[in-house]
């Protein structure tokens, strides 16, 4: 341990003393919504409040025109905390990320504190973009900006269910890519001669029908979901272009990427069946399934207590969805954290979530979560047998989950 006198009162302080810039922060990102990769006026406020509160701001990341980084402090342990600021087209900030750019900010905004009063770490807050489209962390990550990150610490708001994830088993989010199968066949009128045709359309018919045969042989944690974009332009023409596209989802990348080959494989079938030629591609980056560091996740739950919000603690649990933090957590040890912005369940990606996401409980708590993450921060820095646990669990997951059984 290398203990540094008031670090804590000072990150509580300097937190509260700044309160009403970071709210007002939010509520602004909350009046000028703006979707994934537009997010110009929201990325600029912030990276601007963080250049006033000191830190040295990086803009353009990884050639990402919202995406920045703001760091400080000169040596030792490197703890990031990441923002997101994108809204939901035609909604707004339904899922509040006005919030968690706040969250990261001020939780850095105490780190540094404590660090400047003598603390011997290093702090960052990164602004992720376009968290709902694209996946901004992914390319961020691919981009190598998290490679000098000892640790990753984020919140993301939720109901009055949100819990910590600090049990194994828990904080999962399944590994997901989008996969788009195209084939081209040859037009001729569907009565006068389709002998001189061959279908594309019943390609993709054969996609859906082999794929759900695949079903009943993947592990249960896989999710196999397509629509058909392109499906033929008139029950007359044998249709020449039909395409399909699926997320393929797996409890690990690994196997995800392992089931996207079986699935390759229901397409080239198809063409074969068909005559037709199969284009397979990829468009976006995949997102890598969620290693949360319950090491981490146990010291911020100590703090989430102290500081006035005892969220219970999370059971274990399937991943349903896909986040682009999975991605940041094959790089480092990664914790991302829910926590209540309203006092029952709603709906989420809705409009309740647009009103919580500006209401008093909802930049009440982001400021106690904020407080919480800071202090972790500090125990990661000041104790290293905590911040080498952290690592070494991480390090094991990693491998445990790139072995596909
Ligand atoms: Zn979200
Ligand atoms: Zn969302």
């Amino acid at each position: 341990m290398i203990a540094v006198d008031g670090a804590r009162e000072r990150v509580v302080a300097v937190i509260e003393e700044n309160a009403d810039a970071i709210v007002s922060l939010s509520k602004y990102i909350h009046a000028n919504p703006e979707i994934a990769m537009q997010e110009f006026k929201s990325s600029k406020a912030c990276a601007d409040l963080l250049e006033h509160f000191g830190f040295k701001v990086e803009r353009n990341v990884a050639d990402i025109p919202t995406a920045f980084s703001a760091l400080a402090g000169d040596t030792g342990p490197l703890i990031a905390y990441l923002s997101e600021y994108d809204a939901l087209p035609g909604l707004g900030h339904g899922c509040g990320h006005n919030l968690i750019a706040i969250a990261g900010i001020a939780a850095g905004l105490g780190l540094k504190a404590a660090i400047d009063g003598g603390l011997s770490g290093r702090v960052a807050v990164f602004g992720t973009p376009a968290e709902e489209a694209v996946g901004g962390k992914v390319l961020m990550a691919n981009a190598g900006v998290f490679a000098e990150v000892d640790a990753a610490l984020g919140a993301h708001p939720g109901t009055s269910e949100a819990s910590c994830p600090t049990v194994e088993g828990s904080g999962q989010a399944l590994a997901c890519m989008l996969v788009r199968m195209e084939f081209h066949g040859q037009a001729a009128h569907a009565a006068g001669d389709p002998w001189n045709g061959r279908n594309s359309l019943d390609a993709v018919i054969h996609v859906f029908n082999g794929i759900n045969a695949l079903r009943q042989h993947v592990k249960s944690d896989a999710r196999l979901h397509g629509i058909v974009t392109h499906g033929g332009l008139a029950p007359n023409v044998i249709p020449d272009y039909a395409a399909t596209e699926w997320f393929v989802r797996a409890g690990t990348t690994a196997y995800m990427l392992q089931l996207a080959d079986r699935v390759k494989e229901i397409a080239e079938g198809a063409a074969l069946m068909t005559g037709t030629r199969l284009e397979f591609s990829t468009p976006e980056e995949a997102n890598s399934d969620m290693i949360t560091n319950h090491v981490m996740a146990r010291v911020l739950k100590k703090h989430l207590d102290a500081v006035g919000l005892p969220i219970p603690e999370s059971k274990p649990e399937a991943g349903s969805g896909s986040t682009d933090w999975g991605n940041v957590s094959y790089v480092t040890p990664s914790l991302e954290v829910s926590y209540p912005i309203v006092d029952r369940v709603i709906t989420w990606h809705s409009p309740d979530v647009v009103a919580a996401s500006d209401s008093e409980l909802g930049y009440q708590n982001t400021l106690l979560v904020a407080k919480a993450l800071a202090l972790t921060g500090i125990d990661l820095i000041e104790n290293p047998e905590l911040l080498a646990e952290a690592k070494a669990t991480w390090k094991a997951e990693v491998e445990k989950r790139s072995q596909v059984s």
